[in-house]
């Protein structure tokens, strides 16, 4: 259902000298000095920009960054962002104290060539995740026209995301949304097949609607990660003391059975990298399936594993990979996790990362540059994929 929406795009809008409203996802992270550590979430809206400043609309753009909890804290300014956005832009980009009231109105009359104004940090204000009414309309006063590209939040029901909304006759999708949302749908709808989809992470609990749908299109599901335990129970595998859903086994075994339905074939770590307690410096074992794991932990897939999964990929056209292999915080425990990056980065085929951790672990991993899509949506790429409605898209139709 909600693939077959279309929503409005950029390209719909008349937006010559309006004042545009442009929602973005600008939650960078920043070092202990404010420096930005990573620039990619700013980076990925200047074709939004770009395209709404080809159009001379005048650009007011909103995000929130961190956890302020309502209230104003220069630890969480978006001024470093602005500094950055500047840079890349080559404009002057001015930033308010305050993300609503009068100043704000001065500043948009002021505005001149493409110059932009980044309003502070959303979440200075705690009506902003109640969405509330009074703070959708001052957000709304002077604007005309809005336009959402923070991909990231549209699974959030804020006033910056949906109650504002309501106050515009004029909405879009950026760019940026566009993709993800043309991205993701095609690895609902037809993908080009072979198609291997990877998941791991920590709990199954988190990702059954994802596995559910892409059963449907998938031709191999690869499993690895904390839920691979569930799974491995499910078929009477003693796992030690590895993170296990006692009450998901049932859940774990209908999965199993539905995919040998569909004839696709759900391949499970055949080893593990053990240990006694998750910890730096721990000492490793590499056990199978069938050995005795002596009631430790597993926390990464072992090297057969690895080969095996590699293997699969290998004959892969399309891929989908969600959820680290192994506890990857942890030095010790990301061989896995970054053999399989690197296996899926020198495919030639269609590959897509989502989630938080995983897009953070194929950075790190230094091959994000050969990954054809990281999605920037860490759980608004996984409701999406599990057909759930984003409140912020709702609100545009
Ligand atoms: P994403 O953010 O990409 O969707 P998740 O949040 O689902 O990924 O999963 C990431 C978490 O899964 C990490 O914190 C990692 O430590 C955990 N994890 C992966 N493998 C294991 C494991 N074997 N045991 C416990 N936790 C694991
Ligand atoms: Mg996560």
């Amino acid at each position: 259902m909600v693939l077959d929406v279309k929503y409005p795009t950029i390209d719909n809008l008349a937006c010559e000298e309006k004042v545009v409203f442009l929602r973005a996802d600008l939650n960078v992270g920043l070092d202990e000095s404010g420096q930005i550590r990573d620039d990619s979430r700013i980076r990925a809206i200047l074709p939004t920009i770009q395209d709404l400043q080809k159009k001379r609309a005048k650009l007011v753009i909103a995000s929130h960054l961190g956890r302020p909890a309502g209230k104003p804290n220069p630890k969480f300014s978006l001024l470093p962002v602005a500094r950055r956005l500047a840079e890349l832009l080559h404009v002057e980009v001015i930033k308010p104290d305050d993300c609503v009231g009068f100043e704000i109105k001065k500043l948009i009359a002021e505005l001149r060539d493409k110059n932009i104004i980044l309003l502070e940090n959303l979440r200075f204000h705690h009506r902003e995740e109640q969405n509330h009414d009074v703070f959708a309309r001052q957000l709304a006063q002077y604007m005309d026209v809005y336009v959402t590209d923070a991909f990231g939040s549209l699974h959030r029901e804020h006033a910056s995301t949906v109650g504002m909304v309501r106050y515009f006759k004029q909405r879009a999708i950026g760019r940026l949304v566009e993709k993800e949302i043309a991205v993701l749908s095609r690895l609902l709808t037809e993908p080009q097949k072979p198609f291997v989809v990877v998941m791991g992470g920590a709990k199954i609990s988190d990702k059954i609607g994802v596995i559910e749908n892409l059963l449907n299109t998938a031709s191999h599901i690869l499993i690895g990660g904390g839920m691979a335990y569930t799974f491995l129970m499910a078929q009477g595998v003693d796992v030690g003391a590895s993170l296990v859903e006692p009450n998901k086994i049932k859940l774990a075994q209908k999965i199993l059975q539905r995919a040998r339905f569909k004839s696709v074939p759900v391949h499970l770590p055949v080893d593990h990298v053990i240990v006694p307690d998750i910890s730096h410096g721990a000492p490793q074992k590499i056990v199978s399936n069938n050995d005795n794991w002596s009631n430790q932990k597993g926390v990464d897939i072992g090297p057969q594993t690895v080969r095996e999964f590699s293997d699969v990929l290998k004959q892969a056209q399309t891929v989908f990979w969600n959820g680290p292999l192994g506890v990857c915080e942890i030095e010790d425990f990301r061989k896995g996790t970054y053999a399989i990056a690197g296996a899926i980065a020198q495919l030639n085929a269609f590959t897509v990362v989502g989630g938080g951790d995983s897009v953070s672990a194929v950075r790190k991993s230094g091959v994000a540059e050969n990954i054809s899509h990281l999605s920037t949506g860490g759980g608004a790429s996984l409701k999406f994929l599990e057909r759930s409605v984003l409140p912020g898209l709702k609100a545009l139709l």
